[in-house]
């Protein structure tokens, strides 16, 4: 069925002015193309509205295997989906522009894209996402990569492999082999620590093999400001975690250390110790940012248009997600929103998007019986979120999980909680073209190891 889909993408109705009944027919624009946006527009009845994409993105990016691409365990084509597929299995017509919006006008309800054109909304939705945090510490934006797209791993992957070339043309024992293959991560959250166990995996399962003689002088580096990785998860987890991944020294967790600068060679980190605090040098040669996400310009910009939207953590929502300010018309979702008690994860983000499509639903039905002058009172219920756990993959074939059933969660760790990592992930992938480019990409490093050319 999923491959007729791909295939063979349905008629769509034409966009038009009004409805069938007469009744205007509303523009709803969507701004991203991330969790947040792409669930809403594929639960979304897009014949009610005149629905426009506008993404600077024209593809869907599967986040949670990202910290796998950049050694090439998998392929970034495996886990991107492009907007124009999506859009095509629409069931009414979606206009889509590859564009940044650059401003957005609440009281005139417009918004003005990168190349100056303006186009007015009656509702507009914000899935624009955050980026990625550095909390104005000197030196991090010239010295490290974030990994937080595809083109952050792109050079990632370049600098890893770069640095591994200049280091074997070195003479065994010169210093500067040693700094090469130093491999830094700021960041213990989940994506510093998947990050960090791919990369160790990368070493110990290819370097090791086809280049023996690099292993003594390689180190992976985990620096973090708390005194563990992983706060998010259950205590016993966060054990085992630090313990696999310290074990046999394969990557270095440096704990309780603050990141203050960075320069070109090295980071200064506060070492934070009971009874005092003291500064270290850390050199590295390739360095990985991964402390956390942070507003991007677009959503500073319209919080600074509204008095109710006083935090400088996100955009301020209701419990129907509609934003503090323009409830009437704005509605935001996924990470550039903040809200006490949920997550920026992907897993807020899609369930926001799929209630948001229930709510235009209803909004529509609002619409149209009071155009039909029909009285019946129609409720629009709040956002519930619901957790439905929390997985992590931290090497060795090894993954922990928050799992939950019948409303508990429950810890698990080691190899089984890693083929549940690996088919909790094949499901969640959307489109069966991802899902068996990524089992292949699984099967092919299982058989011949990693491609580590570019
Ligand atoms: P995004 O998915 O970031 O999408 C934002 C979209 O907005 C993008 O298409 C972007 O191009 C677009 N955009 C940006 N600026 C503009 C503009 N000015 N105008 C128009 N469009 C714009 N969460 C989990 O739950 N589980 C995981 O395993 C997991 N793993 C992760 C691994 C990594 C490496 C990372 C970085 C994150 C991970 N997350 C995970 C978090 C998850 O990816 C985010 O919470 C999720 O992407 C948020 O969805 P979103 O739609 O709000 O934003
Ligand atoms: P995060 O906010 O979860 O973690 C960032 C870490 O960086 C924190 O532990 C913080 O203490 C540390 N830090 C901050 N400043 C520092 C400094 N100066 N020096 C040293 N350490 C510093 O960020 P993330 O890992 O990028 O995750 C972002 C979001 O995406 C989270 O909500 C996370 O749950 C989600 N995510 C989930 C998964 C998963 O479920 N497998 C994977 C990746 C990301």
């Amino acid at each position: 069925y999923e491959i007729y889909r791909e295939s063979n993408p349905r008629k769509q109705a034409p966009q038009s002015l009004n409805l069938a009944n007469g009744q205007k027919r509303k523009t709803l624009i969507i701004l991203g193309s991330g969790w947040g946006s792409v669930s809403l527009l594929k639960n979304l009845d897009t014949s009610l509205y005149n629905v426009i994409l506008i993404s600077p993105r024209n593809y869907f990016l599967f986040t949670p295997l990202l910290p796998s691409t950049p050694v090439g365990t998998i392929e970034l084509k495996s886990i991107i989906e492009p907007v124009r597929t999506m859009i095509k299995r629409c069931k009414g017509e979606v206009k889509y522009f590859e564009n940044s919006v650059q401003d957005i006008d609440p009281i005139s309800k417009n918004i003005t894209l990168n190349d100056g054109k303006i186009i007015d909304y009656d509702y507009l939705v914000v899935g624009v996402g955050s980026k990625p945090t550095t909390f104005n510490i000197p030196g991090v934006i010239e010295n490290s990569s974030f990994l937080k797209e595809i083109s952050d791993a792109k050079e990632i992957k370049s600098k890893i492999f770069k640095n591994i070339e200049l280091a074997s043309a070195l003479e065994n024992g010169d210093p500067l082999r040693k700094k090469l293959l130093s491999f830094v991560v700021v960041g213990g959250g989940p994506t510093g620590v998947e990050f960090a166990a791919e990369l160790s995996d990368y070493i110990q399962q290819d370097i090791n093999k086809w280049q023996p003689e690099l292993q003594n002088d390689i180190s992976i580096t985990l620096v973090e400001a708390a005194p563990n990785i992983l706060p998010s998860f259950n205590k016993e987890l966060i054990q085992y975690a630090e313990e696999l991944l310290s074990s046999k020294g394969k990557i270095q967790l440096k704990l309780n250390t603050i990141v203050k600068e960075v320069d070109s060679n090295y980071l200064k980190g506060l070492i934070k110790e009971q009874n005092s605090d003291h500064m270290e040098h850390i050199p590295y040669g390739v360095l990985v940012w991964a402390t956390g996400n942070a507003p991007r310009d677009i959503c500073q910009s319209l919080m600074s248009k509204l008095k109710q939207q006083d935090s400088r953590r996100g955009l301020l929502i209701n419990d129907k997600l509609q934003l503090l300010g323009a409830e009437d018309s704005i509605f935001a979702i996924g990470d550039c929103t903040f809200h006490p008690g949920l997550f920026p994860t992907a897993q807020v983000a899609s369930q926001e998007g799929k209630y948001l499509a229930n709510i235009f639903k209803r909004l529509h039905k609002i619409e149209r019986l009071a155009f039909e002058k029909k009285i019946r009172k129609i409720e629009i219920p709040d956002f519930k979120y619901k957790y439905k756990g929390a997985l992590a993959y931290i090497g060795q074939d090894k993954a922990i999980a928050d799992v939950v059933t019948f409303g508990k969660t429950y810890p698990s760790a080691g190899s089984l909680t890693f083929y549940f990592w690996k088919s909790a992930y094949l499901t969640m992938l959307s489109s069966f073209r991802n899902k068996i480019l990524v089992a292949l990409d699984w099967t092919k490093v299982s058989m011949f190891g990693r491609n580590s050319s570019e």
